[in-house]
């Protein structure tokens, strides 16, 4: 049994007068029946960890260098994320992949980065409108998943994987319960085959996830819970689409 995961995704909104509040109704909504966790920008996840270390609620970044130390000005690496506790590293976003130019083999390589420090990537795949229209849905998700796993080889089985599909992120539109199974019954299968683990591990759905939707998606068998941008920003937003997980 795969126990459910919803992250938060801020993005970039957020000030420390903001968060606290925030951070505060999530902990006070405890217990939540599935894994809750947030990642944060950057400079906010020593306000997080203050405000929920030792409490079941976890944490992350929204990306990750792929490399270790060095002259990589701007760049955090996942050793400094560590430092922070953080659980998770969101890598391969469509916003990182449409204006940070963010290639297959480069998110590969933040997840193996996260990994080897003992961070958890959250691995982002997912297409373009164009692109399924055009029917090229499951052709495009199994190429951007198979870079990660070759890459990452025996520890594959350790990420969580997030379907998001582009043209559902922040627009409104939410792929229908159906159309995210179909996607993530694939994904299970590529990792069942690559890896042997696919039964275990987690794939999220995320694409204007609401309180009002979240039940229905996380009722199809391949979605273990969501990955969450706008609605995480809300506090009662997000502690309904948690409980609509458990
Ligand atoms: C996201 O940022 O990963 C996301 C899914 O955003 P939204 O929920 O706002 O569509």
């Amino acid at each position: 049994m795969r126990r459910k995961l919803v992250v938060g995704n801020w993005k970039l909104h957020g000030s420390r007068a903001g968060n606290a509040p925030l951070l505060a109704a999530l902990a006070a909504a405890r217990p939540f029946a599935c894994d809750v966790a947030v990642c944060v920008p950057f400079p906010y996840l020593g306000d997080v960890a203050a405000a929920w270390s030792g409490g079941e609620l976890l944490w992350g970044a929204q990306d990750c260098s792929a490399h270790e130390q060095g002259a990589y000005t701007g760049e955090v690496a996942a050793a400094m994320l560590a430092d922070f506790g953080c659980r998770f590293a969101i890598v391969g976003h469509s916003e990182r992949r449409q204006f940070h130019h963010e290639s297959d083999p480069l998110v590969a390589d933040k997840a193996k980065a996260a990994l080897a420090r003992g961070v958890t990537p959250i691995v982002c795949v997912g297409e373009s409108l164009a692109q399924r229209e055009a029917g090229q849905t499951e052709e495009v998700v199994k190429r951007q998943l198979s870079v990660v796993i070759h890459t990452l080889g025996h520890c594959a089985g350790e990420m969580v994987v997030a379907y998001e599909p582009v043209w559902a992120i922040g627009t409104g539109r939410t792929a229908s319960p159906e159309q995210a199974q179909a996607v993530h019954a694939v994904l299970r299968a590529q990792l069942q085959a690559a890896t042997g683990h696919g039964e275990r591990m987690r794939i999220l759905y995320g694409g204007s996830v609401k309180a009002d939707n979240a039940a229905a998606l996380f009722a199809q068998p391949d979605i273990d819970g969501g990955l969450i941008g706008g609605a995480s920003l809300k506090a009662a937003e997000f502690i309904a689409i948690c409980r609509a997980a458990g």
